[in-house]
């Protein structure tokens, strides 16, 4: 019996499509002349540009920074660090302040068409399976910078029966490569192999350059937000297995 942990936005969820519109709710609630509809060009351009994003609240200032044109996306694709902190100095904002109206427009689009939200928020065709194999011969972990009680939500939809304890979001207030050295140390651990899947490669490098973590074994899934050089990046790392959904069911079946 092997551990897996599980990142959950771009591994098994496709949410960038409802990201963009809870990030369009949150520019309107500080910026009230943007309450119009979401245009779907921006959002497919929001899309494109998701695997520049780490945590939820980044989207805010994606959203801002695109939708008046003031960047291109080459720009965004190279430097978005540095373009969100400087919009949120500018604008006299905080990461903290960004969270809390991220969450807020989350919850209000829940609470305005809960089956909608739903929806937007699809698991990738092949992930309940995979998630499935892994739950009846491992022990299954979802490590997330996504909030917990959102993973909760969409699990129960898609029937995968995880207990909440071993989803661990972005209230931990932790790093990711903190959550696995904690479960390195559970007892589960001792004598398992710990996998780490993940669609981020900024995490997977995160995670390879803690020495605590060198018994991790990281993949890279082929779908999510990721790009076609980081891909190859991961390919050409000795560290790092590129895996494609069918990949993942092969390796679980043992
Ligand atoms: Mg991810």
């Amino acid at each position: 019996m092997d551990v897996y942990c599980f990142d959950f936005d771009g591994v098994i969820c496709d949410s960038a499509p409802e990201t963009a519109l809870a990030a369009w709710n949150a520019c309107a609630a500080l910026w009230p002349a943007d309450g119009a509809p979401l245009p779907e060009a921006l959002q497919q351009r929001f899309c494109r540009l998701r695997p520049v994003l780490h945590t939820g609240y980044e989207a805010v200032a994606l959203m801002r920074l695109i939708k008046d044109g003031e960047v291109d996306d080459e720009a965004v694709l190279s430097d978005f660090a540095a373009l969100r902190d400087a919009f949120i100095e500018r604008e006299g904002l905080t990461p903290h302040r960004l969270k809390q109206l991220f969450g807020d427009a989350r919850d209000k689009l829940i609470e305005q068409d809960r089956s909608a939200w739903l929806c937007w928020n699809r698991f990738y065709p092949g992930i309940g399976d995979v998630l499935s194999e892994a739950l009846r011969n491992h022990e299954v972990f979802i490590v997330t910078t996504k909030q917990e009680r959102f993973v909760a939500l969409l699990l129960e939809h898609n029937r995968i029966k995880l207990s909440m304890e071993r989803v661990f979001g972005l209230e931990q207030n932790k790093t990711k490569p903190e959550i696995l050295s904690e479960l390195m140390e559970r007892p589960e651990s001792a004598r398992a192999a710990l996998h780490f899947i993940e669609d981020r490669m900024g995490t997977l490098r995160q995670v390879a350059a803690t020495p605590e973590l060198e018994p991790v074994r990281l993949y890279l899934v082929d779908w999510g937000y990721n790009t076609a050089a980081q891909r190859e990046e991961a390919r050409a790392s000795d560290r790092i297995t590129v895996v494609s959904m069918e990949d993942l069911l092969g390796m679980q079946g043992i």
